[in-house]
Parts: C-alpha cells; structure tokens; sequence
C-alpha cells in the first residue's frame, strides 16, 4: 500500500475538477486524480455553449438568465445558488477568455452567443443569444484551457488512478482510496480536505448521451459512506440523440434554426410552446416528441422524429418566425454556415449514419443526459449532509455529482458548463482556505478494508452471474420505466427488478485474474454504482407523487407546490433507502404554471 499526502485533494479532471485543482493549488498542496486521461473526460463532449448575459449580440440582463434559470428548474432550484451563478457567470467566461479560450466571434471581435433553449428577452418573451460558445466543440475548448492552466501551475496528475472509496475520520473527510489501473495497487491519498468532481451517470440507461465513464462513482461512494443524494429523481433526457444510438446533436442546432419534424412533415413544436417553439426547455421537447410518437406521428410510424437544419428548412420557418439578425435584417443561413457552425455534428452524422445535414433531415429521439441531483452542497462548494444544510467537515462537491441546486427540475442547457467551473471555482477556493486552517486527520487503520471487500466480493464471487448482462438488463428497464414518462405500476416493476438485479449481483466473478489494467474488475464495480443508483432514483421517483420538470408522473400529471416544493434527500442506511425532504430556497420568484 501507497500512502500520499496533500492539502486537498481533487477526484476527477472534467471541468470542476480542473477548475477545483487549479484553484486550490494556488494556495494548497494538490492533486487531481482521474479514473481517465484528464481531457478524456466527458466535459470534452459538450457542444453548444456556456451561458452567460454578456449581451454581446442583443440585449441581455443575469436578471433575465437568472428567472430563466429558476423557471426552467420548475421552480424546484434554489434561488439565492441561480442567481449567485448567473452573476459569476459574466466574469468567469471572461476569465475563461483570458486564459486562451478560443471562442468564436463577432465581427467586431466580441465573443459571439447563440440562442439555446429556455433562454429568453423577458420582455418579449422571444429566444435571446446568450450561449458562448466555440463552434460545436465548446467542452472540448474548456477541458484543454484548463488543463493548460492546471499543469502551468503544478497541480499534481495521478491519471488512470479509480478512487473506491472515501476516508473518514471523526466525522470529516479524510481522504480517499484509489486503484492504480497500471498496476493493480491500492495508494491512501491521506487530505485534509476532498473534492468529489466525478461527473454524471447517464449510463444507468439503455440510450445515453453519455461517456462509458459515466457511471456515478462519486455519488455511490458517497452513499455509502453516510452522505445523502439529492433530487435524484430529476434526470434529464435531452430531445435529439441520434436514433438508437443516443449520440447528442447539440441543442445548438435548433438555435441556428433547425426545426423537429413529424411524420406527417409538420413542425409540431408550435402547438407544445407556441412562443419559443422549438426551443422550449428540454423537459418540454422531450416530452412533446414522446406524445408526437405515442400518437403514430414518429417517422414511419417508429420511434424517432426529424431534425431538420437544412438551409431551406431553416429559412423558411425564420421566416414564419420572424427571426432577424441583430441589426434588425432577415434572418437566413446558407450551407456554408452550417457547415462552419456546426463541423462536429455534420461530422458525426455523416460518419455514423451516413445522413448529411445540408441536405438530409437527421433522425433523433430523446437520449439520457444529465443529472440535476446528486451529492448536496451549499453555494461554496461544502458537502451537506442533513434538512439543516450542516456541512461535513473538509468535504466539497462540485459539477454534474452535486446538487447545489441550481438546475431544480430540469437544466437549461449551457448551465452545466457554466456550473462546473462556477461551483468547480468556488470548491477549489474553500478547500484550500479550509485545508490551511486545519491539521490532518488520522488515518484509521481500517482505511482499506471495505476497498479490499467491494474487490474480493468481485474476485471470488460464484461466478454465476455476469455483470455485462445485469448492466445491460439495468439500463433496459430504466430506459423503458423511468425515462421521460413515469408511471405508479412502471416504477414499481422497475424497482423490484433492480432489487432483484442487485441480489443476482453478489453472484458475480470477473474472469480476469491478472492486475495490470484490470478494466473488466473495475467495470463490474462501477455496475454495483449503476445498480445503487437506479435505486435511489427510481425509490424518489416513485416517492413523489406529482410531476415537476423532468420527472413527468403519468398518474399525477400536474404540479403540486402545496406539497411537494421541496427537495428530496436520500440516504442508504444499513442496505435500506431512507427519504428526507429539505426546502427550497425561494427569494424573489414565487412559483407560477410554466407557459413557453
Ligand atoms: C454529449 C454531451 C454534450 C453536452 N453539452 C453541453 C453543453 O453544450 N453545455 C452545457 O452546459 N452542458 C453540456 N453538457 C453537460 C456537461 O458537459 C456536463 O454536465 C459537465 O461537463 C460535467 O462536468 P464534470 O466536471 O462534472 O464531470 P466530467 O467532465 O464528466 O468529469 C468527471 C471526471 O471524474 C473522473 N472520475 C469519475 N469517477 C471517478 C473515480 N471513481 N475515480 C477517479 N476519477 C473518477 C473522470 O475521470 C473525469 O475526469 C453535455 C453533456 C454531454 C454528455
């Protein structure tokens, strides 16, 4: 056993785990450990935007992105963390600017915005261009700009390193225990003070957008070692994955003006929300799709719907639309300008579907996407741990694994970027100011033990039970139970499917024996996370009994704020499910219907 020590150490090398080491590291000792090579990790994927009212292109106000914010999270996110983050958001694009991100531009040099969905003039209701971005690569620009920075600035690297398991020691955290893919080896990163920044689990279902690594490691960890979950019952499917294959084609499409199809070559979007059509929230889109299909109107009578952003397409509804450039002409682009603005999806279409954008509509259907839950924190940063917000001592989250809440019930797309490095800043900060008051905590002796059982169990398991085919039943009846719409009876065989995949689970034995790279051990491990979490998210879902965002419960199909405007907690406790509630923070927008 390796034992390391430093001042703070950081799980994960996406956007908050960088923007949280890069941070930290400039006061205290740090190291990022990642399960992937840094800028594998899944920020690298992102592709439309940032938000942030720089109203570069028009005018805009944070007073608008925040209201925007707190009514596309279903008036489930607290208020004072949006508006906290739709403040930062200005400077930390600018500060993002200055440390070489190469964003696209205004003629006049300005960093160019597109609109994207949800995004609105609260005045006339209509889209407003607030996403920065950088073509369709975005994520991709944010992962090496910061991992730039991060190695410029000495923090310490262990890549290809899976942290299992938290430390903890008088009630704060300690430290964690991580396995060396390379060799097999244990190593006790021995801190004062812990970042959990392990992103997303989308993987829990049958079509994701998500990466391989996706598989909620971080939350799960945490679960078992005491800490709740929050909202874990608001996932959100995003409308346009590539057909079958869940692959994300950016939101970022329809803000340059393509519009979804019906079989029936009707643009349906105008009846779900008539003001911002086809770039209402993505609960709405996703939902609307599902009905549209439900109906027979899916292409051919299947289970997908076009995306059209050829440039006859696109000018034609502009113009039903009214859509003008910012000095007030007609709005229309030509196949050179969606080639330009949108190089990467051209390019996944053509490669995976051998369908070509300019000129082929491109089948989507709603794909798994992002978690609005995870592990409770305040605005800094600081792991929560109970109703009264009391903070776990030396313990941060931040990105897609916690739950601060600013996303509520349903994320806005492009707030996720800005999240990550707003809230990936604010922990890095307080971790370190945190580490340079307080001394180390002992090791218990002990650090190891349930690392080395969760392994063994796998290695000596009766090997009747192989953990591809539980993943692979998991995700189906997730996919099929607890998408985007839910119902009483669904959830119900869902649950009691997962307790049964969970019992089959202790029968597994992994083949291979070896310790050098040993990825089908740690795969098998990361399927015990997929199966504790679709618990806990199908044990909340089934829980709340109205629909809000994006948990659209069939049989309560209306939102019910008397009762249930509040956040829910989930503990595992002795192997049982336990289910807290905690309120949510409203300042200046009192709940109303959501009208798009
Ligand atoms: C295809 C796609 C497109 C998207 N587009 C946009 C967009 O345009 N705008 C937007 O705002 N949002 C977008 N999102 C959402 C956004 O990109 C993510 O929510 C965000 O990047 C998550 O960042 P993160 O730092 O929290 O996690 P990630 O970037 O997922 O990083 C997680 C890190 O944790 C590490 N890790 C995980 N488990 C372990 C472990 N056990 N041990 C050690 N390390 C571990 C991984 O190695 C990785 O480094 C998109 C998401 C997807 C999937």
């Amino acid at each position: 056993m390796k034992v390391h020590q430093f001042d703070v150490v950081v799980v994960g090398a996406g956007g908050a785990g960088l923007m949280a080491g890069l941070y930290a590291s400039r006061s205290a000792k740090t190291a990022v450990i990642s399960k992937l090579y840094p800028t594998r990790s899944h920020t690298g994927a992102a592709q439309g935007g940032i938000g942030a009212a720089l109203g570069n292109m028009e005018e805009d106000r944070v007073e608008w992105h925040t209201y925007d914010t707190v009514k596309g999270s279903d008036y489930l996110g607290d208020q004072d963390a949006i508006a906290f983050m739709c403040e930062q958001a200005p400077e930390i694009v600018y500060e993002l600017e200055h440390m070489g991100l190469p964003f696209n531009r205004t003629p006049e040099g300005r960093i160019a915005q597109r609109p994207f969905g949800g995004h609105t003039n609260n005045e006339t209701g209509k889209p407003v261009r607030r996403a920065c971005y950088a073509a369709d690569r975005t994520g991709h620009m944010i992962l090496q700009t910061l991992y730039q920075q991060c190695v410029k600035n000495n923090v310490t690297f262990f890549d290809e390193f899976q942290v299992i398991d938290l430390i903890l020691s008088n009630g704060a955290a300690a430290g964690v225990v991580a396995l060396e893919l390379a060799t097999g080896e244990l190593h006790v990163f021995h801190a004062k003070a812990v970042v959990f920044a392990t992103g997303g689990y989308g993987r829990v279902w049958e079509i994701t957008t998500n990466a391989y690594a996706n598989t909620g490691d971080g939350i799960a960890i945490a679960l078992r070692r005491g800490i709740p979950a929050e909202d874990m019952e608001f996932f959100q499917f995003h409308p346009t994955g590539i057909y079958r294959m869940g692959i994300l084609i950016t939101e970022g499409v329809r803000g340059e003006g393509g519009v979804l199809i019906n079989d029936k070559g009707e643009r349906f979007m105008d009846r779900y929300a008539p003001h911002v059509k086809d770039l209402a929230s993505r609960d709405v889109v996703s939902r609307a799709m599902y009905l549209e299909m439900r109906e027979g109107r899916g292409i051919g009578g299947k289970r997908y719907l076009y995306l059209d952003v050829r440039p006859e397409t696109v000018n034609k509804y502009a113009a039903i639309d009214g859509r003008t450039n910012p000095d007030g002409t007609p709005y229309t682009v030509t196949a050179e300008q969606i080639l330009a603005k949108l190089p990467d999806i051209i390019d996944f279409c053509r490669t995976y579907l051998g369908v070509d954008p300019v000129t082929q509509p491109m089948p989507v259907q709603p794909t798994a996407h992002y978690a609005m839950g995870g592990i409770p924190t305040n605005i800094y940063g600081e792991v929560v741990i109970d109703e009264k917000n009391t903070v776990m001592p030396g313990m941060y989250a931040a990105g897609e694994c916690a739950c601060v809440s600013v996303h509520g019930a349903n994320r806005l797309g492009t707030n996720s970027l800005l999240d990550i490095v707003v809230f990936g800043k604010q922990a890095g900060i307080r971790a370190a100011e945190f580490a340079n008051g307080a001394d180390f905590q002992p090791l218990p002796d002990d650090a190891l033990d349930y690392t080395r059982s969760q392994l063994d169990g796998l290695r000596h398991g009766s090997g009747k039970e192989n953990a591809f085919t539980i993943a692979t039943e998991l995700k189906t009846v997730m996919f099929d139970h607890v998408g985007v719409f839910r119902t009483e009876e669904g959830m119900s065989q869902a649950l009691e499917k997962i307790r049964e995949l969970k019992e089959r689970f202790k029968d597994v034995r992994v083949s291979d024996t070896g310790k050098v790279f040993n990825t089908e051990l740690l795969n098998a491990w990361e399927v015990s996370n997929l199966l504790d979490i679709a618990e806990v998210t199908t044990a909340c879902a089934l829980n709340r009994k109205e629909s809000r965002g994006a948990h659209a419960h069939e049989d309560y199909p209306k939102r019910d704020d008397e009762n249930w405007l509040k956040h829910t907690l989930v503990w595992q406790r002795d192997g049982k499910l336990e289910i807290g509630y905690k309120p949510v923070t409203i300042t200046r927008f009192q709940p109303k219907e959501r009208v798009y």
